[in-house]
């Protein structure tokens, strides 16, 4: 059968603007939508013919080529230049809806039963998504970490393996809806009747009803309960991530899908070392004779400890970098850097003995400060630390 023309198919003239478009699609969708025509296949070709039309016409780019080749346009190049209409299956034409009834406020809200989804029928619960948090020390953040965590939440009841019955004869069909779960309702509206679908209220689209709960959870299917939860938790992940593990959050009542189990990160201070990022921190102080005279000192690190040289004649500012013992990137084989930063210690106090060394030394021209050329500045070494 030939295609009829699209601007045919919605009764508006060629130069109608995208608003007459939608305005008269909507109108046609109402008509010939498949809820108050049901079983008529007449109407259903309608419905789909309209929404194929509104679907090339309101897209300016389609629209154009449809001008100017008609239905030609799709022939000649089905998959790449055509206006790539005619291809809609029901669920393309119920996602539409959201664009032409909009989402709230409209007259139109609330005609077609709340969409689709799922196909209708009978509606399945879901269990909440639980928040938990998980604190970390560096260490752990930096070699990621199996945690085995006790999560006070809503388990399956194990007595009537989260029926909500107490034994299987317990079940009965749903007598206000026939075991489908939802409901339909005629109602009067400013372009006649139409048919609405709506959750049975006397099962709450569960299909069925119990006659003699579970002693255990009272017909809910699920109690309070404990579960030890292992979460991994991969190296490199930061204060305040989320992790998210599917299904392993509140069971639903009686067989609906579990939510989730949501993890947030928490860091725990580390001592000495500071994060910054992916790399690691560490403020050194030397005296100023292990300075001048060069010593090898040991650092933390995440790994343990690390034994540094302090070169003769280091100034204090100065930062040392130790390579790849910072934290790993999430997912990635790249790890960041021990930055260790030099502060020279001066002593505070001092007593005779050592005040009389020192006041030998002050005057001595080694002694008085002579930063040369080869000295970096503050901003230099800033720039080098942020690199
Ligand atoms: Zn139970
Ligand atoms: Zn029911």
């Amino acid at each position: 059968m030939a295609k009829r023309d699209y601007y045919d198919v919605l009764g508006v003239s060629r130069g109608a603007d995208a608003d007459e478009i939608k305005k008269a699609y909507r109108k046609m969708a109402i008509k010939y939508h498949p809820d108050k025509n049901e079983g008529d296949k007449a109407a259903e070709e309608k419905f789909k013919e309209a929404a194929e039309a509104y679907e090339v016409l309101s897209t300016p780019e389609k629209r154009q080529r449809y001008d100017q080749f008609g239905h030609a346009a799709n022939a000649s190049s089905p998959n790449g230049g055509g206006y790539g209409g005619g291809n809609m299956n029901m669920d393309d034409i119920f996602s539409q809806f959201g664009d032409i009834f909009g989402g709230g406020g409209s007259p139109f809200d609330g005609f077609f039963g709340g969409g689709r989804q799922g196909g209708g029928g009978r509606r399945v619960a879901r269990g909440s998504n639980l928040r938990i948090k998980v604190r970390l020390t560096l260490e752990e953040i930096a070699n990621g970490a199996e945690k085995k965590i006790k999560v006070n939440k809503q388990i399956v009841c194990k007595t009537c393996d989260g029926t909500g019955a107490k034994d299987k004869s317990s079940f009965q069909t749903c007598k206000t809806c026939g075991g489908q779960g939802s409901v339909r309702r005629v109602t009067n509206t400013i372009l006649g009747q139409m048919q609405t679908t709506s959750t049975c209220p006397t099962c709450n689209g569960e299909g069925s009803t119990i006659t003699s709960k579970c002693n255990v959870c009272h017909g809910d299917g699920v109690v309070r309960g404990e579960e030890t939860i292992t979460i991994n938790v991969p190296a490199g992940v930061s204060e305040g991530m989320q992790l998210s593990m599917s299904g392993k959050g509140n069971a639903a009542p009686r067989g609906g899908v579990p939510g989730d189990l949501i993890i947030l990160i928490e860091e725990i201070p580390h001592e000495t070392l500071k994060r910054d990022g992916n790399n690691v921190i560490y403020d050194l102080h030397v005296n100023f004779v292990d300075a001048a005279l060069g010593t090898s000192v040991e650092v933390p690190t995440i790994d343990g400890k690390a034994k540094i040289k302090i070169e003769p004649g280091t100034q204090g500012g100065k930062i040392l970098r130790l390579k790849g013992k910072g934290v790993p990137e999430v997912n990635s084989y790249h790890r960041g850097d021990q930055l260790i930063h030099v502060n020279i210690w001066t002593p505070k106090a001092l007593s005779r003995e050592e005040r009389e060394i020192l006041e030998k030394l002050q005057s001595s021209p080694n002694f008085k400060p002579n930063p040369g050329k080869n000295e970096k500045s503050f901003f230099e070494r800033m720039k080098e630390y942020f690199e």
